[in-house]
């Protein structure tokens, strides 16, 4: 438990910083959910009773080099939980193919969980057929998506565990996004940034994984926009389906409609106006 007892007394800002917990009431502070958190990583018995460290896993640079990071340090980490939206790239799959392996080797349980609806959720969409079905496309503003077919399987899954804590991949240099204060941020407790996190990689003897996120992900630049054109340009071609089949021609995947962004995308042009998304905020999707 020794890397747990460090980990908890990293400063780490969060909105519930150890800090500010001190300065709430000792009735507060009884009632705060991350104190208990805290507390319980702090009590060497927490293993026995049996709450389980899951490692929320997306296929991406910075989730791979955390699971690389725990194991070496021996931090406690019973499961590694990865929610399939069916449309990741395909190398995105392959990096998940070695990590089965990789967790296997080393004894840690690997679960795959989807979103799924009807009795015992038997029917299990794609992310693209359920929009297609729908007449709809991911968005940037509401982010549905994240929720039903990231978020909500990951906690159905984990509900069925009982009392369990989440590890989450941020990496130092993206601490703002480390917003839900029940969950932990080893590489931003260790200020470990995405370079360290590629790092961590490479020791370990593995490639480094591409973006992880599914290829018709809001959140996307034009530049990833370019880069699917270019290596996948079936998966392109589907997006701009997927976004021409939309029944609200005002929503579109990027500034403009992909039909209008690939006439930007010569082979030989690496000059493209590019533009800042702020990333999904929600600590599943890891774009
Ligand atoms: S990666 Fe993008 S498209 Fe996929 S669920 Fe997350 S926000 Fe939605």
């Amino acid at each position: 438990m020794r890397y747990a007892e460090n980990l908890s007394t990293c400063k780490v800002k969060t909105p519930d910083s150890p800090k500010s917990m001190e300065r709430r009431s000792r009735k507060d502070r009884n009632k705060s959910d991350l104190c208990k958190t805290r507390q319980r990583y702090k009590n060497p018995l927490c293993v026995e009773e049996k709450i389980k460290y899951v490692l929320s896993y997306g296929g991406g640079v910075n989730s791979t080099a955390l699971l690389f990071h725990l194991v070496n340090n021996k931090a406690p980490l019973d499961l590694v939980i990865f929610s399939d939206t069916g449309n990741e790239l395909p190398e995105t799959y392959e990096t998940i193919k070695e990590i089965k392996v990789y967790c296997k080797n080393k004894d840690i349980d690997f679960v795959t969980v989807h979103f799924g609806y009807g009795l015992f959720d038997i029917v299990k969409p794609s992310l693209y057929a359920y929009c297609y079905a729908r007449k709809l496309i991911p968005s940037r503003m509401f982010r549905w998506c994240s929720y039903k077919f990231k978020i909500r399987p990951i906690k159905k899954y984990l509900k069925t565990l009982g009392e369990t804590i989440q590890y989450i991949g941020f990496a130092s240099d993206e601490s703002k996004r480390a917003k839900y204060k029940d969950n932990l941020y080893p590489l931003i407790a260790k200020n470990i940034t995405r370079k360290g996190c590629i790092d961590i990689i490479k020791d370990e003897g593995f490639n480094i994984p591409v973006k992880s996120g599914c290829f018709i992900c809001p959140y996307q630049t034009v530049k990833s926009w370019r880069d699917l054109y270019l290596n996948h340009k079936d998966l392109f071609d589907k997006a701009e389906f997927l976004e021409n089949n939309c029944s609200n021609k005002k929503v579109v995947f990027a500034l403009k409609p992909l039909r209008e962004l690939k006439s930007g995308f010569g082979y030989n042009s690496n000059k493209i106006d590019d533009y800042i998304i702020p990333p999904c905020e929600s600590g599943y999707c890891f774009t």
